[in-house]
């Protein structure tokens, strides 16, 4: 008689994969089987990384610099981070509460596992990245979720966040500029949801990515300015992916009170010790070679607000879909509910007819909507949209 093997762990079976890199490796796969795809899937700016970044990676690995190193990150990279919160927000961080690791998501359930227990809930407004709920869960805290909408323009308000605060509320999510939706807070907004956060003693994850992509001579606020006592509970994520086109590098960074990055400092010893060690210096370059990087990035955010206004001005245009025009990253969040489909359903097909691959907002905890990036090509943006047009056309609509 042969012995069934043992089931999976609880968290292997619950956990649900990431649908935005589901999307995006389908899209991929497609394209490298030779299909015409326009894909609108991936977070993921469709620059190469700087050439100074590259460089400094480079002369890294030939210099030998390709052993372990301390486990947060080299030091003379986290003293580049806390020197860079001094100039762009007047934040004063010590080295030692900055911890690099390997990319933002890295960061974002360092920063969870340091904070919930099992049984503590974090509250996620919705729509949300993908995976905040699902690193909550591993952490064996439960997800309570607030549902924002195009009505309020996809923000949390004070009242909403009071109303889900229960005695285990332990953790807020904060994510402005916004995955999905490329909503920015204002700095009041902010101000009035920390000040709930404070009066019940939260945690606050402030995932700042997106911090420097933004639109309309908007300012992004970095949440642990607002107050002391805002900087003594949160904790910020932000990385170099989005930024600096950096996303198979794997490195992002998080800053806390030092407490709080001492735990993530030693949650990652056991579970990743030291991000990769040579890619460490192309992240410093980044930071220390100032103007170059300076100009990269206006070249990016300039092709980037470019394709926003081109797509949200197409995508209104339209019949069925109405569309927000977002102040940040590089997503817009279309309502699509006009046409009675599910989103996934809509999603699927309009890959399956139309060669367009898009993420439903349901992944995102918001039904009816779909996540386009336009960190693609104009090409693409523009052949994409012409065939999404075609497509929503020969849909019914329902009102
Ligand atoms: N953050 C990017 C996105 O939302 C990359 C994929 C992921 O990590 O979810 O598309």
């Amino acid at each position: 008689m042969t012995i069934p093997p043992r089931s999976l762990s609880t968290w292997a079976r619950n956990i649900s994969p990431s649908p935005t890199l589901a999307v995006d490796a389908k899209a991929k796969a497609m394209i490298a089987a030779g299909q015409d795809v326009c894909s609108f899937a991936a977070g993921e700016p469709d620059f190469d990384t700087p050439e100074h970044i590259k460089e400094a990676c480079i002369a890294a690995l030939r210099a030998g610099k390709t052993k372990y190193g301390p486990t947060p990150g080299m030091d003379s990279l986290r003293t580049a981070i806390a020197d860079s919160y001094a100039t762009n927000y007047g934040l004063k961080v010590l080295p030692a509460q900055v911890v690099v690791s390997a990319g933002g998501k890295y960061s974002c359930y360092l920063a969870i596992l340091a904070t919930c227990s099992p049984g503590d809930e974090v509250i996620i407004a919705a729509p949300y990245w993908v995976s905040y709920p699902e690193m909550a869960k591993l952490a064996g805290a439960i997800p309570r979720f607030v549902l924002t909408d195009d009505t309020n323009g996809f923000k949390l308000t004070p009242a909403q966040l009071e109303q889900a605060i229960t005695p285990q509320t332990r953790l807020l999510v904060l994510n402005s500029p916004s995955n999905p939706t490329g909503a920015v807070y204002t700095r009041a907004e902010l101000a009035a949801l920390v000040a709930v956060a404070v009066r019940h003693n939260l945690y606050i994850l402030s995932d700042e990515m997106y911090e420097h992509l933004v639109y309309d001579g908007v300012t992004p606020t970095c949440v642990a300015t607002l107050s002391p006592e805002a900087e003594a509970r949160t904790i910020t994520v932000a990385g170099f992916s989005k930024t600096y086109s950096m996303t198979g590098w794997r490195l992002g960074m998080l800053v806390a009170p030092a407490a709080v990055a001492k735990a993530c400092v030693e949650l990652q010893s056991q579970m990743s010790s030291n991000p990769n060690s040579f890619a460490q210096y192309g992240a410093l370059a980044a930071l220390t070679e100032k103007d170059q990087t300076a100009a990269s990035l206006k070249a990016m955010l300039a092709a980037f607000d470019r394709r926003r206004k081109y797509l949200h001005a197409e995508l209104n245009r339209i019949p069925g879909i109405t569309c927000l025009l977002a102040q940040g990253a590089f997503y817009l969040f279309p309502n699509i509910s006009s046409f009675g489909l599910k989103d996934t359903e809509f999603c699927a097909r309009l890959l399956e007819q139309e060669k367009v691959a898009s993420v439903p907002g349901s992944a995102f905890g918001a039904e009816g909507y779909l996540r386009l990036s336009y960190a693609t090509s104009d090409e693409i943006i523009r052949k994409g949209v012409e065939r999404l047009t075609r497509f929503c056309a020969g849909l019914k609509r329902q009102s």
